[in-house]
């Protein structure tokens, strides 16, 4: 199964794509055994259960971890500090909380704006008017590095809405990727759209239950 996922996302993406194994509830020997096969990026929902399983893992040499939950600023430092990723970055004030807490011994942590592109109400991401602003306020940060854009469209049942939604996210993405070559990150499409995302422009596909089964 997860020989053949890759070997899927490779050939649709023409090798343009990255998985992210989704590991949110999975006990970490999920983890450690799609590490076997491996798989080295990973990516969790919650600081807590996620610093429990890096702690069970510490053995493993090599995991990529992003957090891709929404991140309360509370947890801004714990996540700084034990990601690698952040693909939840949404708002201003998260922003110095984040460049303030990664260490120094680490390199700059890696993080993602998340739009709320197809405009849910209540639902995480910055609306596209506000993405300038982020942008800039990101790249002031020396201790963080913008790496691109995550959306979570609404699971609509018709394809072509959700397509609408990927092609708007990869329309605001590639004239930010132009100007800034560090963006080469266009994180959108789960186990339910990867094959749509993919087709409409997709970097990072995250998927959970195509992997490890329902949660
Ligand atoms: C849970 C989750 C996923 C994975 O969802 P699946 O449908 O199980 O593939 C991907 N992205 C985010 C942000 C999630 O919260």
């Amino acid at each position: 199964m997860y020989e053949s996922l890759r070997l899927q996302i490779q050939t649709l993406s023409a090798g343009r794509c990255r998985l992210l194994a989704v590991s949110k509830l999975q006990p970490a020997a999920a983890v450690r055994a799609l590490y076997a096969r491996g798989q080295r990026a990973f990516g969790e929902n919650y600081v807590q259960e996620a610093l429990l399983k890096q702690q069970a893992l510490a053995d493993l040499p090599g995991l990529e971890w992003h957090l891709i939950g929404p991140l309360q600023s509370n947890k801004a430092a714990l996540a700084a500090q034990h990601f690698d990723w952040v693909q939840s970055l949404d708002r201003l004030k998260l922003v110095p909380l984040l460049g303030a807490a990664r260490p120094d011994g680490l390199a700059p942590l890696n993080v993602l704006i998340q739009v709320n592109v197809d405009g849910q109400a209540g639902k995480a991401g910055c609306s596209p008017q506000l993405l300038p602003d982020l942008v800039v306020a990101i790249r002031a940060q020396p201790r963080l590095r913008l790496r691109g854009l995550m959306a979570i469209p609404a699971p609509d049942p018709d394809m072509t809405v959700r397509a609408g939604a990927f092609r708007a996210l990869a329309g605001l993405f590639h004239p930010l990727a132009q100007h800034h070559p560090d963006m080469d990150t266009l994180s959108m499409g789960m186990s339910a759209d990867y094959p749509l995302a993919i087709e409409c422009g997709a970097t990072l596909v995250r998927l959970g239950t195509a992997l490890f089964g329902p949660r």
